[in-house]
């Protein structure tokens, strides 16, 4: 079966979240079982032909009467996984979520429909992810130039997130060929569109990061608007939980720690540990609790209820490493608080991969307080590398991370609040500090849990077998 997976992200090229170790993880699984999978995103600036052996594949390739676009192409790193780039001047100067996104997007998904020609290669599903690509079934089936030529395919869309959604006035759509007909009854006040609800409305199939996400976003708290659509949907809306790649994600061979460990000896994790405080300036002691946190820095993220929670925390022998970007006066509020305590708290307001490795595998616990989560990669990478995830119960969270006694992958809370939120983390640092023996062999029990995208790929494959 042959598949282009259209996407706005895709590791190593272009990353700023889940998305884009989605796109690679993913599609490296469907590959290993035998699916034709093949990746298009944008050609970002600072994706460098050399470096990433990039190879022309064609020039000057007409979309429309004003536009053309090139098509690049390499692989996955260690993997036969095709990857294709766009490149036009519409992507040119802006970071992926930057700029003028209405025209980056449609741009990227009406090109997905041209360049199975030029590279001579039919796909018969298109997977569109998000609401950046979610037009892809739009231009297909609402734009007469397309819809003859892709009758026969079929398309599916992931929504990652569903807080996001597109809205793009009508005009753009139409200036595009899209019919206006077509889309006129999914049309908001303001005479716009969302194109993420136009995607939900032309796939076949939808489906989102983890089942209980799926359950929460046909509710109005989480629906954001959409879920009255999604419930239309059926059960052609699904949600199947988000995978790592154990191989790119190992601490046994991870090259960015100072020394590596598995579950069977963690010897190598205690010196990541006295590493990271030392290369944070945090005292070195082993003692005390070290508490990870990688993330964007987004309201989503719960960082509102955890700056209420520090005082309290610090109470206590606890350090907090934070890392991530995201919204100005968030920042500025950590960053004040990490001036406050600054024998307990290092923020890096950067986007560092190695340094998150190194977070990873040298906290004792990670925190994932967020308001809501689809799915999150970050508690599954956490539990690999043998850091215990206290987490709020949502989404994808309430999927991985259970507190019950006899399987118990980490520490939770039910509600949205900074006293429950400390509360969990009490909790962990108590287990830390008085249960050494409990603590280790749950330590040890994470470390094993098989989070991989092998582990996930039967509910792909059950997936797709309906489209046949
Ligand atoms: P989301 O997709 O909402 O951002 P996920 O938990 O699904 O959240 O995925 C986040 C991914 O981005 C993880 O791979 C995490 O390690 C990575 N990440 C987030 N912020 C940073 C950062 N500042 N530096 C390095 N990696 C980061």
């Amino acid at each position: 079966m042959k598949i282009l997976w259209i996407a706005s992200e895709a590791f190593p090229f272009a990353k700023a979240g889940g998305l884009g170790d989605v796109s690679n993880g993913l599609a490296k699984s469907l590959k290993k079982v035998g699916y034709d999978i093949r990746i298009l995103i944008p050609k970002y600036d600072w994706i460098n032909s050399a470096n990433y052996n990039l190879e022309l594949v064609s020039d000057n390739v007409p979309l429309n009467k004003e536009n053309t676009f090139s098509v690049w192409q390499s692989f996955l790193p260690k993997s036969r996984v095709p990857i294709y780039f766009v490149e036009s001047e519409v992507f040119e100067g802006a970071d992926i979520y930057e700029g003028d996104e209405v025209s980056k997007f449609l741009f990227l998904s009406e090109t997905a429909l041209v360049i199975p020609q030029v590279i001579g290669w039919e796909p018969e599903i298109f997977h569109a992810n998000d609401w950046h690509t979610a037009t892809v079934p739009v231009f297909a089936k609402a734009c007469h130039k397309y819809s003859s030529i892709m009758s026969d395919k079929r398309f599916i869309l992931t929504i990652h997130n569903l807080a996001f959604q597109g809205p793009i006035p009508l005009f753009e759509y139409e200036s595009r060929g899209i019919e206006s007909s077509a889309i006129k009854r999914f049309v908001d006040e303001g005479d716009s569109a969302r194109a993420l609800r136009l995607g939900i409305h032309f796939s076949d199939r939808v489906t989102t990061v983890s089942p209980t996400y799926a359950r929460e976003v046909k509710e109005t708290k989480w629906g954001f608007g959409l879920q009255e659509d999604l419930k239309t949907k059926g059960d052609k809306f699904v949600g199947i939980l988000n995978g790592i790649d154990f191989e790119e994600w190992d601490p046994v061979t991870d090259p960015s720690l100072v020394r590596n460990y598995s579950a069977k000896s963690l010897e190598g994790k205690k010196k990541c540990k006295s590493a990271l405080q030392k290369e944070l300036g945090l005292p070195v002691d082993k003692s005390v609790f070290v508490v990870g946190l990688v993330a964007r820095i987004t309201s989503q993220k719960g960082f509102d209820i955890l700056i209420d929670a520090l005082p309290e925390m610090f109470e206590e022998e606890i350090q907090l490493v934070v890392l991530g970007t995201g919204e100005p006066d968030i920042e500025s509020k950590l960053l004040r608080a990490s001036g406050e305590w600054e024998d307990k708290l290092a923020v890096f307001l950067k986007y560092d991969e190695t340094r998150s490795r190194r977070i990873y595998a040298g906290s004792d616990a990670f925190l994932i307080p967020s308001r809501f989560e689809p799915c999150g990669l970050t508690q599954m990478y956490a539990m690999r590398y043998g850091s215990v995830p206290i987490a709020h119960r949502v989404g994808g969270l309430a999927d991985t991370v259970f507190e019950s006694e006899r399987n118990q992958t980490g520490f939770v809370f039910e509600n949205y609040s900074s006293e429950d939120l400390y509360s969990a983390v009490f909790r962990a640092f108590c287990t830390f500090r008085e249960k050494r023996v409990t603590w280790t062999k749950l330590v040890t029990r994470i470390m094993t849990i098989d989070n991989s995208w092998e582990s996930r790929i039967q509910s792909w494959k059950e997936l797709l077998e309906t489209l046949i």
